[in-house]
């Protein structure tokens, strides 16, 4: 199957049912400032060119951002605070993201989600993350013959990833190694790369800013030759 076919059948996934309630709660109570906008309300499905050579991993939709808008971090303050990175390291076509049909592009760069469906509190619980980590699989499987570097946000995408590529035959070291900020591995023709998640609540205390993000982003871009 293409990339295209992936993405229609990931949005019809009804697997885990706490996370089809939550989505579906979120679509029918709203965020007063969305009153009138019709939700998204399903799985959320990867960003940017088939043939991407960067990934960007992050956690999962958020309830009133991507669940509304249907797009990859699009219409919460964490998009807002990534793509204004991308865009100033070269790797989106525009700094700011709203919804679909904005005119936003993603530079050789696809944006996955390792639990695609948006769960209470920003946190799926480890069997949802298992239940989802076929399509993980399978998006990466589509995207290997050109993806060159992962840049994963966060210990729960690091967690959820590296399982998925030592199945897919990367040698990822066992133990496997630990999250950090500016973490590298280098699994033969893939580099991943850690940088902690930009949620409000780390942008706010400065665990992360935008200068860490756009170094972790420019030295992604470098080993992908973006
Ligand atoms: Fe399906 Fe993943 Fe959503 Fe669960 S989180 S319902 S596996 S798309």
């Amino acid at each position: 199957r293409s990339l295209a076919e992936l993405d229609a059948e990931v949005i019809g996934c009804r697997a885990c049912p706490r996370l089809v309630a939550w989505r579906e709660q979120a679509a029918r109570t709203k965020r007063p400032a969305f009153a009138d906008q019709e939700y998204w309300a399903r799985p959320v499905p990867g960003f940017g060119p088939a043939d991407a050579a960067l990934a960007i991993v992050g956690l999962a939709p958020s309830a009133h951002g991507a669940n509304r808008t249907g797009r990859m971090f699009t219409g919460d303050p964490s998009g807002d605070f990534l793509f204004r990175a991308l865009h100033e390291v070269g790797l989106a076509s525009q700094p700011t993201s709203t919804a679909i049909g904005d005119g936003l592009s993603l530079i050789g760069t696809r944006m996955v989600a390792p639990v695609r469906c948006a769960p209470p509190e920003n946190k799926p619980t480890p069997a949802e993350r298992n239940t989802c980590r076929h399509w993980l699989a399978a998006e990466l499987d589509l995207l290997r013959p050109t993806l060159r570097a992962v840049v994963v946000l966060g210990a729960f995408g690091w967690q959820a990833l590296l399982p998925v590529l030592a199945d897919a035959g990367w040698p990822v070291p066992s133990p496997r190694p630990a999250f950090g900020h500016g973490a590298v591995l280098q699994l033969d023709d893939l580099r991943v790369f850690g940088c902690y998640h930009v949620s409000p609540r780390n942008v706010q205390t400065h665990r992360v800013t935008h200068a860490m993000v756009c170094e972790v982003l420019t030295s992604a871009a470098k080993v992908t030759g973006l």
